[in-house]
């Protein structure tokens, strides 16, 4: 082949361009190769030419595609970025955007190494490459990039052969074939065959000629019969007798376990016609001639292949019983059968062309229509669709496994998707070896390694960005089953608080009357009892007075009176008690406010300030209310919301903002509104201690000069 040839020069491109370009853009053409030749000054490849050989040589196989212009400018510079060391930004600068985005594209491909992934993972890989691929027009030059490797591949060490070959059976012929580059496709294929397993093709090739030779007279006997009843019919066609190719006859040896003198039908003819009717004629005719034989009929005409292609088949046995596949089909499907989407894109091309997304869409509508109304064929089609234009992205764990996941998941998807204990214990990742928080969205091929604390657990703010459907489930159930626990832990305080006035405590409660509670109650254990308190559905003052009353009608007593000390007991709150135990957001209390707390059904208690006026509300519902106070010493910090009015200078909210830092609070939000020219108001939601350490905080604030006024915020 022309293109193989050592010495291929940029002037015989231009010559063949001729065809099809025009004189500016082979112009433009040109001036990308001057460019690429000056990057890959002083390089040669393993073959001892100049290194811009390749790159002509990759621009050839897209002219015989007849791709346009652009892409053969990014074919001659496909190297560039990944072997040089031209920046992205240089190319842009030369040639503009669009060149830039498809040599890039090439370099992220090349960068994927495939070598320490799993051979069963090669599905994976191939759609990978794909999803990484805007421009459709990448994958056709990484084609022909590795269509040219593989022509020259043999000066390569053994080792990096069988690798590269390998790659090119498992990730690169699949592709082409899924894209219908039927050429490309075999050629890939017996060159990766060939190097991978030299041996088996030699002599699986022998074998091959040897039949080839011995069936000659055969073959020429069959190929004349056929013609002779075109004539006589009065159909115009041509008739091609050929050996079908020998990775194709390797894979069905192996498939079917079966021995190369098993393997009788290596010959196909190929019937060419005007007309889709006439196909069918031919096919009677075939069938006349030589007896089909059963099953082995198929009409990829009515049901096009996911690729598009089109063609019948069918296996006659021919002379002296050897079965000869025959293939009938007009010329257009012939060159689809050829080209694929690449003849999709020389018809446009020659029809005043087209964005290459809008082509490849088209393609595939195409592919669409020709398979409308077939069921079967559906699903195929939506394997090309899924191919071509993904909803999934694929990374790596740090072992090279491949996850598939929706688009948009995050850390904390990957993480769960790996397993249940991975995601509940998740804080943060290295993505690609850099840190990243759990909401960074995942992109292509990157690494993903998680990173877990033993203490850590899940938090509910994960559920407003996680887009899988099991990270989702997971976090639900623990923070349902976590809530439940908390919810029983409270729930015990809040009674055992109510029983005392009784002179009571749960732990001592008579079981009978505890069980006849339950019962009376529906309810199936104490555990649930508790937890039905602790979730604010129960009030505790009704369940300890039915308990205590029980069990003093019992002993015979009295209940204790509940102003035994003047005042009922406060229940004390500490702010580690879970979700069971909410702070109100529109006032949002911190340790030294008076506060009240009120029961929420199906939630548990929320504590207000004393002072909110959203307690009104509750004002008619005495049974919701709960007497709190703070515990002695709270164990966390407490969010609340600070409004403050300054000079509406620059730099005014970094100085506030530093202050506030420097007095030991972590600022949650920042809202800013502008009065006027002359002042702004910021809205903060700070962390702090308790009411003292808010003091201290304000009173800092107060010393800034460009400070007006600052209040304490309740909506
Ligand atoms: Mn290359």
């Amino acid at each position: 082949m022309t293109e193989n040839r050592p010495r291929f020069l940029i002037s015989d491109l231009c010559a063949f361009l001729d065809a099809y370009l025009s004189a500016e853009q082979i112009r433009e053409v040109y001036r990308a190769y001057l460019f690429g030749a000056e990057a890959h000054e002083g390089q040669w490849r393993k073959s001892g030419e100049p290194y811009i050989y390749h790159p002509i040589a990759v621009a050839r196989l897209l002219a015989g595609m007849r791709m346009d212009y652009k892409c053969l400018m990014a074919a001659l510079l496909h190297d560039v970025i990944e072997d040089t060391d031209t920046a992205r930004e240089q190319l842009v600068a030369a040639f503009d955007e669009e060149i830039a985005e498809l040599v890039d594209g090439v370099s992220k491909l090349t960068q994927i190494d495939f070598r320490t992934r799993e051979e069963a993972q090669a599905a994976s890989f191939r759609k990978m490459m794909l999803a990484m691929t805007k421009d459709i027009r990448v994958i056709l030059i990484k084609l022909a990039d590795r269509l040219h490797n593989m022509r020259t591949l043999g000066v390569m060490a053994p080792a990096t052969c069988r690798r590269v070959s390998r790659e090119t059976l498992e990730i690169y012929a699949p592709i082409a074939n899924r894209l219908g580059l039927y050429d490309i496709r075999v050629e890939l294929e017996e060159l990766g065959f060939a190097h991978y397993w030299p041996w088996r093709y030699r002599i699986l090739e022998r074998a091959l000629s040897r039949a080839h030779e011995t069936h000659t007279r055969l073959m020429e006997e069959v190929a004349t019969a056929l013609r002779e009843r075109l004539e006589q019919a009065g159909i115009p066609g041509a008739v091609s007798g050929r050996r079908k190719h020998s990775y194709g006859i390797y894979l069905k040896m192996r498939d079917k376990k079966r021995p190369f003198s098993d393997v009788v039908d290596v010959f196909a003819f190929r019937v060419i016609v005007a007309e889709v009717d006439t196909c069918y004629r031919v096919l009677g005719l075939a069938h006349n001639l030589y007896r089909p034989m059963p099953g082995r009929f198929k009409d990829y005409i009515a049901i096009a292949k996911s690729n598009g292609y089109q063609s019948l088949h069918t296996v006659l046995l021919g002379p002296q019983g050897l079965p000869i596949e025959i293939q009938v089909r007009t010329e257009d499907m012939q060159h689809i059968a050829d080209k694929g989407i690449a003849a999709h894109w020389m018809y446009k091309s020659d029809h005043g062309g087209g964005n290459p997304q809008v082509l490849a869409a088209d393609w595939l509508r195409n592919l669409s229509e020709m398979q409308r109304g077939y069921g079967d064929s559906v699903e195929f089609l939506e394997h090309v669709k899924v191919d071509l234009f993904p909803d999934e992205v694929y990374v790596f764990t740090p072992r090279g496994r491949i996850l598939v996941l929706p688009k948009g998941a995050t850390v904390v998807d990957f993480a769960y998707a790996i397993h249940s204990d991975v995601g509940n214990s998740c804080v943060a990742a290295r993505i690609d070896r850099h840190l990243a928080p759990l909401r960074t969205v995942l992109h292509n091929g990157q690494t993903v390694e998680i990173i877990n604390t033993p203490g850590g657990t899940p938090n509910p703010v994960w559920l407003k960005f996680v887009v899988t459907g099991k990270a989702r489930v997971n976090i639900r159930s623990y923070l349902k089953n976590l809530q439940r626990r908390e919810a029983e832990d409270l729930g015990q305080r809040l009674l055992d608080a109510e029983l005392k006035n009784f002179g009571l405590a749960w732990r001592h409660l008579p079981g009978e009357r505890l069980q006849r509670y339950l019962i009376a109650s529906n309810l199936t254990s104490a555990e649930q009892l508790l937890a039905d308190i602790g979730l604010g559905n129960r009030m505790p003052a009704l369940v300890a007075r039915r308990l205590a009353v029980e069990s003093l009608d019992e002993a015979g007593g009295k209940p204790r009176p509940e102003t035994e000390t003047g005042q009922p007991p406060r229940f004390p709150i500490r702010g580690t008690e879970g979700m069971v135990v909410n702070f109100a957001r529109c006032c949002r209390p911190i340790p030294g406010d008076g506060v009240v707390g009120i029961f929420s059904p199906g939630k548990g208690i929320v504590i207000h300030r004393q002072e909110c006026r959203n307690l009104g509300d509750f004002q008619r519902q005495g049974d919701k209310w709960l007497d709190v106070e703070w515990a002695a010493e709270p164990g966390v910090d407490f969010s609340t919301e600070i409004r403050i009015e300054a000079g509406n200078r620059r730099g005014v909210l970094a100085t506030v903002a530093t202050a506030i830092a420097e007095m030991g609070s972590n600022i949650e939000n920042i809202q800013s509104h502008e009065k006027d020219g002359v002042s702004a108001s910021l809205d903060f939601l700070l962390t702090v201690q308790d009411r003292r350490h808010l003091a201290r905080i304000i009173r800092r604030l107060r010393a800034i000069p460009l400070v007006m006024r600052i209040l304490r915020m309740s909506r």
